[in-house]
């Protein structure tokens, strides 16, 4: 049956649904905030109350961690309901002027950021990078993705990365100013027309590379690409995938040494979703020097940081504590020095609770590719 002529009930498997509760159980949001995705799921059975539930506000509150989808003993993915719900309310045109803008950025620039495609590359000058062409082989073809491309808080992931592999003679080139948004964020703010032209495009021009291998910066691009992408023709890995490979030949030497202690958080689109939970850690604990610490809540218990979901353009219906901050208070508890992180929305959104919180004296947060910058020879 195709997409089109599904009703919601049947394109979210909704009967398969027992209402046994571990998707709202282990939502992380609802201790803070009035979001109850169990409820969603058994009200969206009502194909007549969609419209009304798509106008609560709370379906915003989801950061499509996906731990509902990993705790559902039916394989359902309860937080795609509210990403239709979504759906509902942005083919009406009624949302924020955030995420309108946000999205019309995608439409007319590849990012959301409201930047220039022609900024794109602007991170690699001074840096000796390869750019790939269509046709012309390449081991690891890298997609830097929008938010480290343009913000200038996590480019050092990208700047550090093209110093580390050419060190390392590593064969990598990036892609040009061409390159556009996964739509990682499209898809869960629910603009389906919008994602399922990007899918197309993306993958029309991703596989005019000759690439052994695609590898992404971002969790988010990475999930994306493996979940979203049926027609890509090269695999898709993350960069601390590659990372460890390298640490594995002996291909990353160290220069000095970090005494930290270093906890790692693990993105929800890495772990839970992508599956990685030993690449980033094997690579921080042989930084000379380093003590890693785990958080109580790690690996697929790992607590998100709301970044994800479309949260960087919505606002929380809560006003309770951020679970960045939450976060944060754990380190602390820990007496982590470093909070450390493999994705760029981790990163903004630690970074930002831990200044909040005024640990800006006592801690950092830190991407582990500005770690590794710092401490291996490039
Ligand atoms: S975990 Fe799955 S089966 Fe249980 S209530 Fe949630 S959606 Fe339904
Ligand atoms: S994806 Fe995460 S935040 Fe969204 S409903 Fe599921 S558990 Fe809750």
């Amino acid at each position: 049956m195709s997409s089109e002529s599904q009703t919601f009930t049947e394109k979210y498997d909704l009967l398969g649904c027992i209402q046994c509760g571990r998707c709202t159980g282990g939502c992380p949001v609802t201790v803070r905030a009035d979001l109850n995705v169990r409820q969603f799921v058994n009200n969206a059975y009502d194909e007549d109350k969609l419209e009304e539930l798509s106008r609560l506000a709370e379906i915003w509150d989801c950061t499509a961690c996906h731990t509902c989808a990993v705790r559902c003993p039916k394989g359902l993915k309860p937080l795609e309901v509210l990403i239709g719900l979504r759906t509902i309310i942005v083919e009406s045109g009624k949302v924020e002027p955030t995420v309108r803008d946000a999205l019309q950025s995608v439409l007319l620039e590849g990012n959301p950021w409201e930047k220039s495609r022609a900024m794109r590359t602007d991170w690699m000058e001074g840096l000796d990078v390869k750019i790939a062409e269509p046709g012309e082989p390449v081991e690891n073809l890298f997609f830097v993705c929008c938010t480290i491309a343009y913000d200038p808080r996590v480019q050092a992931v990208a700047r550090n990365i093209v110093r580390l592999l050419n060190k390392a003679g590593v064969d990598f080139a990036f892609l040009p100013e061409e390159e556009s948004c996964c739509g990682s964020e499209v898809f869960t703010i629910g603009e389906e027309g919008l994602f399922e032209m990007l899918v197309e495009d993306n993958t029309e021009y991703l596989n005019e590379f000759k690439a052994e291998r695609i590898v992404t910066l971002s969790p988010h691009c990475f999930t994306t690409y493996k979940t979203h992408y049926p027609d890509l023709k090269n695999p898709v890995i993350h960069y601390t995938q590659l990372l460890d490979e390298l640490l594995e030949e002996g291909k990353l030497v160290w220069k000095g040494e970090l005494q930290k202690k270093i906890v790692f958080h693990d993105p929800c689109y890495l772990g839970k979703q992508g599956g990685i939970y030993d690449e980033p850690r094997r690579l921080l604990k042989n930084i000379p020097g380093v003590e890693l610490l785990e958080f109580d809540r790690s690996r697929e218990r790992s607590l998100c940081c709301e970044g994800g979901g479309g949260k960087m353009w919505v606002e929380s219906t809560s006003t309770k504590e951020r679970l960045a901050d939450v976060r944060i208070r754990d380190a602390k508890e820990l007496d982590a020095d470093i909070v450390a992180a493999a994705c760029p929305f981790c990163v903004l959104t630690l970074e930002d609770a831990m200044k909040n919180l005024g640990y800006e004296e006592e801690m950092r947060v830190a991407e582990i590719m500005e770690l590794l910058g710092e401490f291996v020879e490039a």
